[in-house]
């Protein structure tokens, strides 16, 4: 990404980590300043530029890696013959991009070079106010958009399978069979960069404590929502005596 970075001009760096020309003028940057913070911000694009709820946006690209991290499942939105279709499916990622794989046959994966839209979603819990009005959920979300390029190279499918593989499962790439030739040409691999999105979260109470509401004398908080690894299951058909793998059963019950 330092690279891609470094070879804008000072208007593009400017462009990138501004929402508008009047704040990058009142900002005294030198240009490596702006290269710092156009590799830690997050894109303002039009598209990724928040309308509704401006508090609840993160410009941190921390802030986006964190959220990639906290989940394991997105949702590709893409267009196909002018009708939308959006596509739960797995994901992987490295600092630059998002990376989401699946079969060649795959419809939502083998469209013509286009923009998708990618969201991740993580409902950390309820939000419960006096009026129906203020409930909401505690959540952190991210929204990406790119065009996505297909993996052709063998070798960056492979690398980015593990990536995939890894995150969704850590410690699987080097105990599972890995992928045979035929399988890898049986995969669509894509990458989407990380370029342009946008991080949205809330947490804490409800909104409604300073309203009239709060003399109605109702009970009013937050129902926490957490998920969590469950004792494995083994296949029937395993051989007696078979062990469960030790990165399975640590993440089923992570040390205190
Ligand atoms: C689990 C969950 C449940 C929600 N339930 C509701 C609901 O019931 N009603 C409701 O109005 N809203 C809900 N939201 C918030 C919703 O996702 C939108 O942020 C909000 O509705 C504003 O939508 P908009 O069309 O006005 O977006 P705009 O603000 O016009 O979107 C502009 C840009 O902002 C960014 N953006 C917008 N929303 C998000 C997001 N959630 N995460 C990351 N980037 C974003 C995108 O880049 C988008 O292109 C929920 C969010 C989550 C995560």
């Amino acid at each position: 990404m330092q690279t891609k970075l470094a070879q804008l001009d000072d208007i593009e760096l400017r462009e990138l980590v501004f929402d508008s020309p009047e704040q990058a003028l009142r900002m005294d940057l030198t240009p490596q300043d702006l290269l710092e913070k156009a590799m830690t911000a997050l894109s303002s694009t039009e598209r990724t530029k928040l309308r509704r709820s401006k508090d609840k946006g993160r410009e941190d690209r921390d802030d986006l890696y964190a959220v990639l991290r906290a989940a394991f499942v997105c949702h590709l939105g893409v267009t196909i013959d002018g009708t939308p279709m959006v596509v739960p499916t797995v994901y992987g990622f490295d600092d630059d991009y998002l990376y989401l794989h699946g079969s060649v046959a795959s419809r939502s994966l083998t469209q013509p070079a286009a923009t998708v839209c990618v969201t991740v979603t993580v409902v950390d819990g309820l939000v419960l106010a006096r009026s129906l009005f203020e409930h909401s959920i505690n959540y952190r979300s991210a929204m990406i958009y790119g065009v996505p390029q297909v993996l052709a190279d063998p070798w960056d499918k492979l690398d980015a399978l593990r990536i995939v593989t890894e995150h969704v499962t850590p410690g699987q790439w080097n105990y599972a069979r890995r992928p045979s030739t035929k399988e890898l040409a049986a995969t669509t691999m894509l990458a989407i960069p990380l370029t342009e999105a946008s991080v949205k979260t809330r947490g804490g109470p409800p909104d409604d404590a300073d309203s009239p509401d709060a003399a109605l004398g109702l009970w009013a908080g937050e129902l926490p929502l957490r998920s969590a690894w469950q004792k494995p299951v083994p296949d029937p058909a395993l051989p007696a005596g078979t062990e469960v793998p030790a990165h399975i059963a640590q993440r089923a019950s992570p040390s205190p």
